[in-house]
């Protein structure tokens, strides 16, 4: 491995990489070993009087932000008057226990409607008991400054709020089933269902020939934006299987071997990416023009010309993501 690599990623992860996790594991909501305590969610009251409790905060999918930081409050805050009944235990860290509070019922006097539910809400919202400078910001926007901890702790919240949100009847008889074991399961009282967070497996491919990267392009992005080909793993699919029907589904291309390199929890609502790599058997491209708007070949040094800006035609895959993420690797050659 590069040696100043190695060292800027020992000094933003501390323990946690060394001999354990694989670079590719340090890919944004990568994970940061947080003990999620799953054996104190029957009995999260007793964690809620811990006197170190504290817990974050969301608004509507946003994440309570000062700078780069998450903001942990203490549960009595005056904040809390604000947040839903149902705290969601998130772990224990080195500091106590850590919950999620939902703030999505209070609404900022001042708010402005433009772009929420836009790809990348840009707006803020400060609520009125905190101080200037602390916000809800868009996790798709910050999430590259986070902390791996706080970026897992953030994901984490999201995902099961967005569950939660879309959830609330019971699948198997239709009636409002109830939050249980702090925030980790539903049950319903009329037919005595449980039912557990759902994560929808999206496979992402970094699909070679040689030297060169299959891209593709969905209608709608940003003029020039290419990146790695994904798709959804069927029922009854293996991960594997999964990667070869969607690049011959989208582009003709036929993969032979293919392989797993890392995978990123993607909480827009409730995907989990498993980055693959894939070689290819042939190249020539028909695409799909249902699934996608155009796709292509690019050698190593014009992903790298892309990745300075300074290539003519194409845009690189939006930081954060994890296709961005597997194609710096493999220019850099560090896919491991
Ligand atoms: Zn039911």
């Amino acid at each position: 491995m590069n040696f100043t690599l190695h060292k800027k990623l020992n000094s933003r992860y501390g323990h946690v990489i060394s001999g354990v996790m694989k670079i590719a594991e340090t890919v944004t909501f990568g994970g940061s070993g947080l003990n999620r305590a799953a054996e104190w969610r029957g009995r999260a009251d007793e964690l809620r009087l811990h006197p170190a409790a504290r817990t974050i905060l969301l608004w509507r999918g946003k994440p309570m932000l000062r700078g780069d930081t998450l903001v942990r409050v203490p549960l009595g805050h005056p904040v809390m008057a604000d947040a839903g009944a149902d705290l969601i235990l998130l772990g224990i860290d080195d500091a106590g226990p850590v919950f999620a509070a939902d703030l999505s019922g209070w609404t900022p006097p001042d708010l402005d409607t433009t772009h929420l539910d836009t790809f990348l809400d840009p707006s803020e919202q400060r609520h009125p008991a905190m101080p200037a400078g602390t916000v809800f910001a868009e996790l798709r926007a910050i999430m590259t400054r986070l902390s791996p901890r706080d970026a897992e702790l953030a994901v984490t919240a999201k995902a099961i709020m967005g569950w939660h949100l879309s959830h609330r009847f019971c699948a198997r008889c239709g009636t409002e089933s109830t939050l249980a074991m702090a925030g980790w399961q539903r049950n319903c009282a009329a037919c005595g269902g449980h039912h557990f967070p759902r994560t929808d497996p999206v496979v992402i491919m970094l699909i070679t020939h040689g030297n060169a990267v299959l891209l593709g392009r969905s209608p709608g992005w940003p003029d020039g934006m290419y990146s790695l080909l994904a798709g959804f793993v069927e029922p009854g699919e293996t991960i594997e299987a999964a990667v070869r029907r969607e690049v011959f589904e989208e582009t003709g291309v036929r993969v032979g071997a293919v392989s797993y390199l890392a995978s990123q929890p993607w909480p827009f609502p409730s995907s989990l990416m498993m980055g693959c790599a894939g070689l290819a058997l042939s190249t020539d491209i028909t695409i799909d023009p249902v699934e996608i708007e155009d796709a292509l070949w690019l050698t190593r040094e014009d992903l790298a010309l892309a990745f300075t800006g300074a290539h003519p035609r194409i845009l690189p895959a939006r930081k954060g993501a994890i296709a961005h993420f597997l194609l710096r690797q493999w220019l850099a050659d560090q896919l491991d």
